[in-house]
């Protein structure tokens, strides 16, 4: 039934995970429902060399489909008499602006979505990293996947084409630090200055689009 209405708003990549005790923002909350949308591949293919205001406005309303789709699902699952709460695609809580409430990517990883890349993207098996992630969190009892295969080659092309040096290299594996494979704060000012004309820099994505999953059919 739950499934019938997710796929109903239009979204065909989601899974479902139990959350770690440790991870929960809210504890009476313990099961994660991670939505997945692609990015156009025509889109993501026009920012190799980096980022530019159509893709900008992509990644915003890919954002709000996301999010859009998640209230949706969070209002039907409290019409059901349970509890839930979505988590926003695009939302930061510390006084720096890199980081969310909440793993997207760890939720898209235990529901067997994919895995990490080198970038510190989540990289699904079908589009690579060219996908945005949303959650909505609730007491629903489902049946979780299981994590996959990650589909990163450690091919290190993402490393070499970030123009901040901000990629470290490393290989993703559960329970390493994000601090381990990119240096946050060198990216996102990177951004600000590089790219200010485009979306007052809240955005590159050369990471993403080199990516050869990217294109994978
Ligand atoms: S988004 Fe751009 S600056 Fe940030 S890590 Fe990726 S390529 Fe580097
Ligand atoms: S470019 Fe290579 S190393 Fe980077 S995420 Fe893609 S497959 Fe992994």
């Amino acid at each position: 039934m739950l499934e019938d209405f997710i796929i109903g708003l239009g979204i065909d990549h989601f899974g479902y995970a139990l959350i770690p005790e440790d991870y929960r923002p809210f504890p009476y909350l313990p099961y994660a429902i991670s939505l997945g949308v692609p990015l156009s591949k025509t889109v993501v293919s026009s920012i190799r060399k980096g980022p530019t205001h159509t893709y900008f406005h992509h990644y915003r309303t890919t954002n709000a489909y996301l999010d859009n789709a998640a209230i949706r699902l969070m209002l039907y699952i409290e019409k059901l008499g349970k509890s839930a709460v979505y988590i926003p695609a695009s939302q930061t809580v510390d006084s720096e602006g890199i980081r969310g409430l909440f793993s997207h990517k760890m939720a898209a990883f235990l529901a067997g979505l994919g895995g990490i890349g080198q970038n510190a993207l989540f990289v699904s098996e079908k589009h690579g990293p060219a996908l945005r992630l949303s959650t909505v969190l609730t007491d629903v009892p489902l049946q979780t996947g299981s994590p996959i295969q990650n589909p990163c080659t450690d091919c290190g092309i993402c490393v070499q084409a970030c123009p901040a040096g901000a990629l470290t290299g490393e290989t993703w594996h559960p329970g390493i630090p994000r601090e381990e494979l990119v240096d946050a704060k060198k990216c996102s000012l990177h951004m600000k200055k590089a790219y200010r004309s485009i979306g007052r820099g809240g955005v590159c994505g050369i990471c993403m689009a080199v990516c050869p999953l990217c294109n994978a059919d």
